[in-house]
């Protein structure tokens, strides 16, 4: 069966744990990936291997599973909030995710809302709040992205290039950087280990 879902937990403990407890066979449970509070991603399990982590088979064999570091310190009155570094990966890796699926943000779905597991993820982690962040995100991806070449053409006049470099430790080796100003936009790049020579 093909993945049309993603089900978002937290971990009831620390990503070293989860680590621990996911490489023992043991456990019986699984998931494909896991999100620390600074933002370290870990993978366990490939996308197109089954995870178990729903607490269904036909939802498990659908999904990817996404655990968050974290616990509920005093269920239900204090509960896990993902800080800003944690959200930001999930909703980069939730948005890579659906992409790469051709799905929506109505796929993403907590695992309370899949089971009965109202403590995972909790209140903490606003279900509406995470889609429409991710939708915009979607949105701004799939905008087509403006031509330079078009720009250049019908701005001349407001082009403006700038040069940076920096030294490496080869004496001949820089890093490049470029900035385009056109208008009141700027684009950016940035190119490692040009090699110079000197003419003869
Ligand atoms: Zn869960």
């Amino acid at each position: 069966m093909s993945v049309d879902t993603i089900v978002l937990h937290v971990m009831a403990g620390t990503l070293a744990g989860t680590d621990a407890w996911f490489s023992s066979k043991k456990s019986g449970v699984s998931t494909h990936y896991g999100i620390g509070y600074n933002g370290e991603l870990h993978q366990y399990v490939d996308e197109s291997d089954t995870a178990y982590h729903a607490g269904s088979l036909v939802t498990n064999r659908r999904s990817i599973g996404i655990e968050h570091e974290g616990k509920h310190p005093d269920w239900p009155t204090g509960y896990w909030i993902p800080n800003y570094q944690q959200l930001a990966k999930s909703h980069a890796l939730v948005v890579d995710i659906l992409q790469r699926y051709r799905l929506d943000a109505s796929h993403v779905f907590g695992h309370g809302e899949v089971a009965n597991k109202p403590t995972c993820p909790g209140p903490g982690l606003n279900m509406m709040q995470y889609k429409q962040v991710v939708t915009n995100m979607l949105l701004q991806a799939s905008r087509p992205k403006d031509s330079l070449k078009d720009k250049e053409a019908t701005n001349a006049d407001s082009i403006s290039l700038v040069f940076g470099i920096g030294a490496t430790t080869d004496p001949m080796v820089m890093e490049v950087n470029l900035e385009i100003r056109i208008g009141n936009k700027t684009y950016k790049t940035n190119i490692k280990d040009v090699k110079f020579e000197e003419e003869e």
